[in-house]
C-alpha cells in the first residue's frame, strides 16, 4: 500500500490517494481542483476507483461528480450524504460553484469499507458537521475537518455542535495505541502527539 499526498484548492485540502499494489487508487477527500487529481493519477500511474469523503463541504468534495462521472464510485456518511445535494456542503455560502452529486454508496458508524482490497474502517465524529467521520486503515487515520494538529475544526457551520466534537475527540483519544493522523488541512500528526499537546487534551 502506497500513500500520495496533495493540496487541494483555495482552502488548501488534504486530498489522499491510498494505493494498492495494482495501482488502484482510493481518493480520500478529493477536494475542489478535479485537474490536479487527474493529474496526479496520470502521474503515477494510478487508477482512481473510489472517492471517500470524511464530509459534504465543497472544499472537500467538489471535484466528487466530475470522479464520479468517470467511474469512481463516491462514498460519504449517510447523515452528510443529503449536503451533496443541497447548500449543506457550503459551496454558495463561500461563492463556490458546486456540482451536486449523489453518493453511490453511504455508511454508517462502526462500518467497514472494503475498496481495492483495502478495508476503511468507519469512525463517525460529529460535531464539524453532523455527518463527519474519521477512516481507519492499519496504522493510519484520515480525520477530516475533526482532529488537525493542535486544534479541531470549527463547529459553527449548519449541522455542527461544539459538545459533539468534544465526544468525537475523545473517541479518538480513546483508541489503543499511536495512530499517524493525516488531517484535512494543514500538517500531520500522531495521535500521541494530540493526546498530549492538542486544545482538546485539556478537556475532562
Ligand atoms: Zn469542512
Amino acid at each position: 500500500m502506497k500513500l500520495y499526498h496533495l493540496i487541494t484548492g483555495l482552502l488548501r485540502v488534504n486530498t489522499y490517494f491510498v494505493v494498492n499494489d495494482n495501482g488502484d487508487a482510493v481518493v480520500i477527500d478529493s477536494g475542489e481542483n478535479y485537474k490536479k487529481i487527474k493529474e496526479t493519477e496520470k502521474t503515477y500511474g494510478l487508477k482512481i476507483k473510489a472517492v471517500l469523503l470524511t464530509h459534504a463541504h465543497f472544499d472537500h468534495s467538489g471535484s466528487a461528480k466530475k470522479l464520479q462521472d468517470d467511474g469512481a464510485k463516491v462514498y460519504i456518511s449517510k447523515i452528510d450524504a443529503p449536503k451533496l445535494l443541497n447548500d449543506g456542503n457550503l459551496g454558495y455560502r463561500f461563492g463556490r460553484k458546486f456540482e451536486c452529486l449523489t453518493a453511490d454508496y453511504t455508511f454508517e458508524d462502526g462500518d467497514t469499507i472494503t475498496v481495492c482490497g483495502m478495508d476503511f474502517k468507519v469512525m463517525a465524529t460529529p460535531g464539524h458537521t453532523d455527518g463527519s467521520v474519521c477512516f481507519i486503515i492499519n496504522d493510519m487515520i484520515f480525520s477530516g475537518d475533526t482532529l488537525f494538529n493542535g486544534c479541531v475544526g470549527r463547529t459553527d457551520f449548519p449541522s455542527g455542535n461544539s459538545a459533539d466534537m468534544i465526544s468525537s475527540v475523545k473517541k479518538l483519544f480513546a483508541l489503543d495505541g499511536n495512530y499517524r493522523v493525516y488531517p484535512g488541512h494543514d500538517e500531520f500528526t500522531t495521535l500521541d502527539y494530540e493526546r498530549k499537546f492538542n486544545l482538546m487534551a485539556e478537556y475532562d
